[in-house]
């Protein structure tokens, strides 16, 4: 891995990118106020449009008026704009994505289930390991 003061490469970009959305998701609450809805809305919306890997953008963008068009996403779950409705309907739309990504680029998908999910980027593992 390249040192700190290096621009980040594609792939630091993504992990450093997934862990910020990841973790908004998972602060996401049950019952956001519209001004969370319209901001989680409006961020990742954004992404087509200002993501530095150009490829990586245009993949997101078209898969954004995929579902759009459908009304449903990859999964067959709610579309983004629904899915920001409340926190566990977001995290299961965002990891659809990533795994979505997963999928393209010959990576491992993970479940996307509630405890999965909350386990890696809220609250850690049961067994305590990565508690402070
Ligand atoms: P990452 O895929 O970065 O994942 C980081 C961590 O997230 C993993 O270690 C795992 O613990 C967790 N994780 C994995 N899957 C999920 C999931 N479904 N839900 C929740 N957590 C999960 N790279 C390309 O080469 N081509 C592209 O088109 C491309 N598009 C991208 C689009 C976006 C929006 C982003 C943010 C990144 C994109 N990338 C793309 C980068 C790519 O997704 C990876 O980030 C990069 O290859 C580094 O991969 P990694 O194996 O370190 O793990």
């Amino acid at each position: 891995e390249a040192a700190d003061e290096c621009p980040p490469d594609g792939e630091a970009l993504g992990r450093g990118t997934w862990a910020f959305l990841h973790s908004a998701a998972a602060y996401y609450p049950a019952t956001p106020s519209p001004i969370q809805r319209e901001s989680m809305l409006a961020l990742l919306r954004a992404l087509p449009h200002v993501y530095p890997c150009a490829p990586c953008a245009e993949s997101l963008g078209e898969e954004l008026e995929r579902e759009a068009r459908a009304g449903r996403s990859h999964e067959g779950g709610p579309a983004l704009a629904d899915a920001v409705h409340d926190g566990p309907s977001l995290r299961r739309w965002l990891c659809g994505v990533h795994n979505e990504v997963n999928e393209r680029l010959g990576k491992k998908k993970v479940p996307c289930t509630e405890e999965v999910l909350q386990a890696r980027w809220r609250d850690g593992p049961p067994d305590g390991r990565c508690d402070a």
